[in-house]
């Protein structure tokens, strides 16, 4: 069974687009966006608001973004035995530089971003919109690809982790889950992802 990860939260042990914006960005804007999540505007309109606040030179976002995101336990061993596939509502941009940073290899689906001193501008993947959220979220990325575990921890995790054969959440996702009842295993590291999966090839 493949093996998605979300990357924001959940590989990286904080929310790196809410650092971003934390610190390069408007974080009034950023809380006023959160609240519309769902509401009037859909989650890549609101990432496009939030990023349209950053003006600072992309190496001097990614350097920060290099020196201080700090990502879960255990991902590398989890890397070399299940081979995961990232899928981010962020940008290849700033999760490829810190994977290289941790010397990894993984594939990665994600959006890109065009920095400019105007404001950051999103890119968002061509998708359709999904039957179920009504946007075009992960559940639509991973549409016919087979059965697959998630890892997830926020928001763009919801709509997907419910067409997960196995789900491992924390977090929001985790407290959205749980208001509706859905099981899923909770984690707070790749340790403890690892120690669930078992060993590779071994699950019926
Ligand atoms: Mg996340
Ligand atoms: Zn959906």
């Amino acid at each position: 069974m493949r093996l998605v990860l979300d990357w924001d939260g959940t590989v990286t042990e904080r929310d790196t687009l809410h650092m971003t914006i934390e610190r390069f960005g408007d974080l009034d804007v950023f809380h006023a966006m959160e609240e519309q999540v769902g509401r009037a505007l859909s989650l890549n309109e609101v990432i496009a608001v939030e990023m349209e606040t950053i003006t600072a030179p992309f190496d001097e976002v990614l350097g920060w973004l290099l020196e201080v995101v700090t990502v879960r336990r255990g991902l590398a061993e989890l890397v070399a035995e299940h081979d995961p596939l990232i899928v981010s509502a962020g940008f290849c941009e700033l999760i490829e530089p810190i994977l290289e940073r941790e010397r990894l290899s993984v594939p990665v689906v994600a959006n890109r971003i065009e920095p400019s001193p105007d404001g950051w501008r999103a890119v968002f993947l061509e998708r359709a919109a999904c039957a179920v959220c009504g946007e075009p979220c992960k559940r639509e990325a991973l549409a016919g690809n087979g059965p697959f575990a998630y890892v997830g921890d926020g928001v763009s995790d919801r709509c997907v982790s419910l067409a997960a054969d196995r789900v491992f959440a924390r977090d929001g996702l985790a407290r959205w889950l749980d208001e509706r009842g859905v099981a899923y295993e909770p984690f707070e590291d790749f340790v403890d992802v690892r120690a669930a999966l078992g060993e590779p090839g071994s699950e019926a």
